[in-house]
């Protein structure tokens, strides 16, 4: 509520007093993207004062003066990008996973909503300090501990065996403060899956899940249900035929649930093959055993024989078959990647582009798939001052050197990242970069050196 309040003063001085003061930042002269829209709006100047847009005004109807002027010629402005399905996570190098909110924000990745890991406690503590300012990442919106049955194979989940038990968790999760809740069925009773599932969103928060077999989607979604992670899950409500199945995905949608499909894991996964990976540049800013952690599931892949890996990549092409009937039936999608510790080569910042750009490949146009990673992501948490470049925006921004709505993989066409007001621009955004690169590499020669 603070936030909302100090927005509006903000905004009414701005309007009393325009020309009496320079304002913080003017972004002159840049395409705006109106990704609700489906279009760009060129010649226009971004106001912003602090961390907010204050306007976006013509630029040859403004001589407002600001302390720091950028120069947007040829370049396009949209919102930050939003991963809205990442882990931190790996206990034993809690430093590594440190190192990737630079990394985030360095590929215009502005804010991710991490679905559980077992280093919470620190993610908490990281969410407040980016949002007191006192450290550089993006904004994070966690689910904390994630609920899990007795005997959970995940480390770091809040088991549950009973409804006081639930209770006793989901009183312990509002005290954390944590921003949605994340529930998984590795040991979970169905019934009790069910009832935390009511009794989360009765509480008042978003409620992102995995399917267990036992339970019926429509009863879920009707419990509240906001989100299905993982594409695969949507396959049983398959109809007849394809008219049958978006009258079912329909359903969902009026229940209110949507899909985050984590496209990029499994695609990872489906046409692993060895070396596939090796050369990846961006392996040198992901700390040692980060990238160790990928391992135990290759190790798995390495011993498929030829029927499985086909089988794999026959059942993932099956399941990207769904995307663009979820499109049509109106069910929400998010942009979401799975990156971080275990999920090999799901790198977090590049992931969310590769994403994007897998979305359009199994049939979103780049505008739906940005709305996926922009619009829909603050939707989620009932954020509205985010998913456009306009009046009352928060100024999470990023610039890019081409157009995204044309060609989807200039979102990596990265020129500028501005973080609640607060430019890097391309220099410093290799710096950033640069930096990652040598913790990491620092680090790498220190294991190396006691193993010696
Ligand atoms: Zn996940």
């Amino acid at each position: 509520m603070k936030h909302t309040l100090l927005a509006g003063i903000a905004l009414s001085l701005w309007s009393c007093q325009a020309q009496e003061q320079p304002i913080d930042l003017k972004i002159s002269n840049v395409t705006v993207i109106d990704i609700q829209n489906d279009q760009l709006i060129p010649s226009q100047t971004v106001l912003i004062s602090q961390d907010q847009i204050l306007d976006v005004v013509d630029t040859d109807e403004t001589n407002v003066k600001a302390i720091q002027e950028v120069d947007g010629t040829g370049l396009f402005i949209m919102p930050g990008l939003w991963d809205n399905h990442v882990h931190f996570g790996g206990a034993e190098y809690v430093d590594e996973n440190e190192q990737l909110l630079p990394l985030y924000l360095s590929m215009g990745v502005t804010s991710v909503r991490d679905a559980a890991g077992d280093i919470s406690m620190d993610v908490l503590q990281w969410r407040d300090e980016i949002k007191e300012g006192e450290r550089i990442g993006p904004h994070i919106y966690t689910s904390g501990p994630k609920l899990e049955g007795k005997g959970s194979i995940w480390p770091g989940d809040l088991e549950i065996a009973s409804e006081e038990e639930l209770k006793v968790a989901l009183d312990s999760l509002e005290k954390l403060q944590v921003d949605f809740i994340k529930i998984t069925d590795n040991a979970l009773e169905p019934t009790l899956f069910l009832e935390a599932v009511k009794q989360a969103s009765a509480r008042g928060w978003s409620v992102s899940a995995h399917i267990p077999s036992a339970l019926d989607l429509m009863d879920l979604a009707e419990s509240g249900l906001t989100t299905i992670e993982h594409l695969g899950y949507i396959t049983r409500i398959e109809g007849e035929n394809e008219a049958e199945t978006i009258e079912n995905l329909k359903q969902l949608r009026d229940l209110g649930t949507g899909i985050v499909p984590t496209l990029l894991i499994s695609d990872n996964i489906a046409y692993w093959e060895p070396g596939k990976f090796e050369s990846d540049t961006i392996l040198q800013y992901l700390g040692p055993k980060l990238k160790e952690s990928y391992t135990w599931r290759i190790d798995r892949l390495k011993n498929d024989t030829e029927e499985a890996r086909e089988n794999r990549q026959r059942n993932f092409e099956k399941v990207t078959t769904f995307l663009p009937l979820i499109q049509q039936s109106g069910m929400k999608i998010y942009a979401g990647t799975d990156a971080g510790y275990l999920n090999s080569y799901d790198y977090p910042g590049l992931a969310i582009h590769l994403e994007l750009q897998k979305m359009v490949e199994f049939g979103l146009s780049p505008q739906e798939a940005l709305t996926a990673s922009v619009i829909h992501g603050p939707d989620y948490f009932g954020l509205n001052e985010f998913g456009a470049v306009a009046k009352g925006k928060k100024a999470d921004l990023i610039l890019l050197r081409a157009n995204p709505l044309e060609q989807i993989q200039n979102t990596q066409q990265l020129e500028m990242v501005i973080f609640e007001g607060k430019v890097f621009d391309r220099q410093q955004l290799n710096q950033m970069q640069q930096e990652i690169k040598t913790w990491v590499s620092n680090k790498e020669k220190a294991i190396n050196a006691a193993k010696e």
